[in-house]
């Protein structure tokens, strides 16, 4: 669905508790009033939570297509393992993107951890048009830029912040920065792009509005700065980008343009085709749902 965005809005939104792979997340992309921001398109928060091998996070191997895929932890540590041969643990400061273009599977074992906490976020990216049938990558990034905010540091993850540029690779014009501190800063934007803020941690408050932990904070478009207040050593998440042009239909973990890819993307990974690959886990492979309108 391609949003109205018309100029500067503040509207905070709670996330929705769900489950993934035996872990309580929470979920504020996609919703009913916020489908996307710029190409962001799913946003989980897993954690904070003690986790123990033998009760951790482990997601079995299941396909996507059409999105990258965005993870980035707070604590913890997490094993990524996909169908073009990676196999990439995940610490926190790192970055794992993931493109799944045509079609690729990945699995996240979290279970060769010792006893400690777990925290982190996945985000989902659609592709454009133009790149979403190319082949799957992977790309670790290990170092990321920081910049200088006074009063904090934001860690650019994805596009460009403040003058400093993320070594990944993006498909269309988007940010994604971790912003942590405590006191006021002005937060340099671009008013082409929109922006929302997932608070991870502490409190902020911005145009006489409060949010905490697991709020969503939509900021619109047509604004070239934002000042904040962070407070008890708050970490957020900032995400901007174009509104996306192209209307996008999500289902399970695809996204596509229409109902007969998305059926043939089941299908695929329900056959076992090679489009999907094979992923070296020890984990059981995950069964997509049936589409509900072909039942
Ligand atoms: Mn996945």
């Amino acid at each position: 669905m391609v949003a109205e965005v018309d100029g500067p809005t503040l509207a905070i939104s709670d996330s929705r508790v769900t489950d993934v792979g035996g872990l309580p997340v929470h979920r504020s992309l996609p919703k009913r009033e916020q489908r996307m921001v710029g190409a962001w398109c799913f946003l989980d928060r897993f954690g904070p939570i003690a986790v123990s091998p033998s009760r951790t996070m482990t997601v079995g191997p299941h396909p996507h297509m059409g999105l990258h895929t965005v993870t980035w932890l707070l604590e913890g540590q997490v094993l990524h393992s996909d169908s073009l041969g990676n196999a990439q643990p995940i610490r926190p400061g790192q970055l794992n993107l993931m493109t799944a273009g045509h079609g690729i599977a990945h699995a996240e074992d979290a279970r060769s951890e010792p006893a400690g906490n777990m925290d982190g976020v996945q985000l989902w990216v659609a592709q454009p048009d133009a790149t979403r049938h190319d082949p799957p990558s992977f790309a670790h990034h290990a170092e990321l830029p920081v910049v200088d905010l006074g009063n904090g540091k934001g860690t650019v993850l994805l596009g460009e912040f403040d003058g400093s540029r993320s070594p990944a690779h993006v498909d269309s014009p988007l940010v994604g920065v971790e912003i942590a501190g405590s006191g006021i800063m002005e937060l340099p934007l671009d008013p082409a792009f929109e922006y929302g803020l997932a608070v991870l941690h502490g409190g902020v408050r911005m145009d006489e509005a409060d949010a905490a932990p697991n709020h969503f904070v939509y900021l619109g478009v047509s604004r070239s700065a934002i000042v904040i207040e962070l407070a008890d050593a708050a970490r957020l998440l900032l995400l901007g980008g174009q509104p996306f042009a192209e209307e996008i239909i999500m289902w399970w973990n695809f996204v596509a343009r229409d109902r007969a890819e998305l059926e043939s993307a089941y299908a695929d990974w329900a056959g076992a085709q090679p489009r999907f690959g094979q992923v070296a886990s020890t984990l059981q492979r995950i069964d997509a749902p049936r589409p509900y309108w072909s039942r």
